[in-house]
Formats: structure tokens, C-alpha cells, sequence
């Protein structure tokens, strides 16, 4: 018996190859062969089925915060919305302190004007400067309370941007590599 040197398959390593699949260019036995076929015929399932998938996902119609693009400006709309309702909260509460301490110091000096001129009223003891006095001094008292003179709103110039702009910006280049019929 002369043995002539047969490639062997490349799966089984037993029997002569005598087939050669072009994809992955192994050579197979008969029976290898159509195992092979067979793996092949499941990953194509595979594609398939990542093929209705994505077949769906285009059929689907943009609707709003789907994607996550969008979701993403609902992220940086809410977060910027938080970082000015925290700040309005905190301005509103300083704001509240600093009223409340302009009124206990109008309310101080408005004692001091009210014993003045209840006493002047029940002594009779006042004349003209008097009382253009005590009205005027009302008159600043009830200026003060309106717009009080012991803090300012104003805007912080000085610092960097404290909620961040955002863009969408648009990007030129070709999509998918898929190659168009080239086969
Ligand atoms: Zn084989
Ligand atoms: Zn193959």
C-alpha cells in the first residue's frame, strides 16, 4: 500500500480533506463539511436576527425623550432648573433674614418717634418744625421699609458661567461602512 500524503481535515484531523470552504479557507472531510455548512447556517440566524431588530428600530418613529440624546437634554435641562430653584430658595432666605432685621430696626426707631410725638400731643408741647420733623422721619421710616437700604440684588459678574450652554452640533462623515451591493 503506498500512502499518499492527503491533507487531512481540518476538524476531524481522521479523514481526507476534500473540501476547502473559500470563507475561512479550512479544507473538510464530507461529514465535517456539512457540520461546517450547518455552524454556518446558525450564525446566520444570528445576523438575522440582529437584522429584524435593527429593521424595527428604524420602522420606529422618532418620538420625544426616546432617544437617549434627548434624554440627555432633559438631564442638563433638570439639573440647570435644580441649580437656579436651589439658588432662588437660598437669595429668598437671606432675603427673608435681612428684611426681618430692617424691620426690627425700623421698628426701634419708630418707638423712639411714636414716644415723641405721643408725648408732644399730650404735653401740647410742639410747633411747625416739630412736626415737619416727625413726618419726615415717618416718611424715611416708611421709605426704608419699601426699599430697604441694607442689602442689594445683584448679578455675580465675576464668576464663570454657572450654568453651562449647551449646542447640539451637527457631524459630517459617513455614516455606516456598509459597502453598497458590491457583490
Ligand atoms: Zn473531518
Ligand atoms: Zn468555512
Amino acid at each position: 500500500m503506498t500512502t499518499t500524503s492527503k491533507v487531512q481535515c481540518t476538524k476531524c484531523a481522521k479523514n481526507a480533506g476534500i473540501t476547502t470552504c473559500d470563507g475561512c479557507l479550512a479544507k473538510f472531510c464530507s461529514r465535517c463539511f456539512i457540520v461546517h455548512r450547518q455552524d454556518l447556517s446558525k450564525e446566520l440566524d444570528n445576523v438575522v436576527y440582529e437584522h429584524d431588530i435593527l429593521k424595527q428600530e428604524l420602522e420606529m418613529p422618532n418620538k420625544n425623550n426616546s432617544h437617549h440624546s434627548l434624554k440627555q437634554i432633559d438631564e442638563w435641562k433638570k439639573d440647570s432648573v435644580d441649580k437656579i430653584n436651589q439658588l432662588a430658595d437660598q437669595c429668598r432666605t437671606d432675603i427673608v433674614r435681612l428684611l426681618d432685621k430692617n424691620k426690627n430696626q425700623l421698628t426701634d426707631s419708630f418707638r423712639k418717634i411714636s414716644n415723641r410725638v405721643r408725648k408732644g400731643r399730650d404735653d401740647e408741647d410742639y410747633d411747625e418744625r416739630d412736626l415737619s420733623k416727625w413726618m419726615t422721619e415717618l416718611k424715611e421710616l416708611k421709605d426704608e421699609l419699601i426699599q430697604p437700604s441694607n442689602f442689594r440684588i445683584e448679578e455675580d459678574k465675576h464668576r464663570p458661567p454657572w450654568i453651562q450652554k449647551i449646542r447640539v452640533t451637527e457631524e459630517f462623515h459617513n455614516q455606516a461602512k456598509v459597502e453598497d451591493g458590491k457583490w
